[in-house]
């Protein structure tokens, strides 16, 4: 098993041609640009009602975390970039090349609506296909890999996100990365993920971050999953 803990910060990578499968694979559903200056970068719809996801989050939880907060960091990254050539940037090459709020603006924007995609209402049971077989080479099966993922989630100090992400050799690895963090900043490609802020899970389970990591499982979508690992090896 590999379980590693990231330090929180923005290791920059090299941009160009050697990233791109990364950051299509990172925007399988991409966030349109809306040709307008003042809102370059537009929210993508919540993929299913905002009750949809319960008992896992009821919807009351989802419209703060998607209405409010998830908005919010596409409010103020169209702020920042009002008028500048980074607004005509896909986000995902926004994220990998930015620093500072711009960045943590930009990474929050794409990793909720990662997170999103990795939900669904008809979600949960388990992965099939190549994922399946890998997760069953390199953790030992679904429930070794779990516990790994969801004790790397419950353990990450403060605000961030916990990620299986791939590299282009299909080789995985559970990243537990703070504030607005992501693989990406680490040339690897998000599989899946889950969103450990506070505000992400305080609605329904108030301090009980390892009661709604348990819960997460009940509606993870395997298949969005499964076509991200597919991404990251081409
Ligand atoms: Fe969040």
């Amino acid at each position: 098993m590999d379980r590693r803990q990231f330090l929180v910060g923005s290791l920059t990578v090299g941009a160009g041609a050697a990233i791109a499968p990364r950051l299509a694979a990172a925007e399988i559903r991409s966030t349109p640009h809306t040709g307008d200056a003042k809102m370059a970068f537009q929210q993508p719809p919540l993929p299913y009602a905002q009750d949809a996801l319960t008992p896992f989050l009821t919807a009351e939880q989802v419209s703060f975390h998607y209405g409010k907060h998830h908005a919010a960091y596409f409010k103020k990254l169209n702020g920042l970039l009002e008028g500048k050539p980074e607004a005509a940037l896909p986000l995902a090459e926004l994220v990998v090349k930015s620093a500072g709020a711009v960045f943590n603006n930009a990474a929050q924007g794409l990793n909720h609506s990662f997170y999103w995609d990795c939900l669904a209402p008809q979600g949960g049971g388990e992965p099939k296909g190549e994922l399946a077989a890998a997760i069953q080479q390199q953790f030992g099966g679904l429930k070794d890999f779990q516990k790994v993922f969801s004790d790397a989630a419950a353990g990450l100090f403060g605000s961030g996100w916990t990620w299986l992400a791939a590299d282009k050799a299909g080789k995985l690895e559970i990243m537990s990365l703070g504030n607005a963090d992501t693989p990406l900043k680490y040339a690897k490609t998000p599989v899946l993920t889950i969103d450990v802020w506070e505000h992400a899970y305080y609605i329904d389970y108030r301090n009980e971050r390892p009661r709604y990591i348990e819960a997460f499982w009940t509606k993870v979508n395997w298949e969005f999953a499964a076509k991200c690992f597919a991404a990251a090896r081409k």
